[in-house]
């Protein structure tokens, strides 16, 4: 016995469903890519800027709502999209600019609902400043110390503040998109704390030691 050969109507079915299948993978892929990629607000916002990007402040109302505004992780798409460099690049031109010649700078400081922070390791041969995307604090050892900070997003002001000395971190390594624990110790550590901090809308001036008032000094961080 043989098979019937398969007849014109059926041909036809077989092709529309293929047609078919073949726009809802290409709809599928455009937006997934949509979703795990930058959107296209956070891509004017990067392309168009000039290396030293502006620094939002609480001065204003519009930047304090984004300073306020906790942020989310960076995908393993914008991570390898070649923004996510441009936009490491841009970040420590801002913060080692002669205007802001900090020490670290967070992602809503440059108008970004993200965890990225650029931070200087002065606990490295040449006090290099480096980019850490999706990072977080994973462990707090000792006990906290009061120490003087200021912040580029808050102006002519310093206050006292209580960080630990010794931290774990962890963040993705852009090249593999692994994550990665790293130990902090020192002043480094103090910078780390301040800078995640920003990536869940928290201020220097939400914790400031109540027995030692803010300040008012040219120098931020
Ligand atoms: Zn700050």
């Amino acid at each position: 016995m043989k098979f019937a050969p398969m007849n014109h109507s059926m041909k036809s079915i077989r092709i529309h469903l293929r047609i078919l299948l073949t726009l809802l993978v290409a709809v599928w892929l455009v937006l997934a890519c949509k979703k795990n990629g930058w959107t296209e607000e956070e891509r004017a916002l990067i392309a168009g800027q000039p290396d030293v990007m502006r620094v939002l402040t609480v001065e204003n109302e519009g930047d304090l709502q984004v300073l306020r505004t906790p942020c989310t992780n960076l995908s393993a798409a914008m991570l390898a999209d070649p923004l996510y460099e441009q936009l490491a690049a841009k970040m420590i031109a801002t913060v080692t600019s002669p205007e802001q010649n900090g020490v670290g700078i967070a992602g809503p400081q440059v108008g970004l609902s993200r965890r990225i922070v650029a931070v200087q390791r002065f606990d490295k041969e040449g006090e290099p400043f480096e980019v850490y995307p999706n990072i977080r604090i994973t462990a707090l050892r000792g006990e906290p110390e009061l120490g003087r900070e200021g912040c580029l997003s808050v102006p002519g002001r310093r206050g006292e503040v209580l960080r630990y000395r010794d931290i774990d971190i962890q963040y993705t390594l852009p090249a593999s998109g692994k994550d990665t624990t790293e130990r902090i110790e020192g002043f480094t550590a103090v910078i780390f704390q301040h800078e995640t901090d920003h990536l869940d809308g928290v201020l220097y001036t939400d914790k400031l030691a109540p027995e030692h008032p803010e300040d008012t000094a040219s120098d931020s961080e």
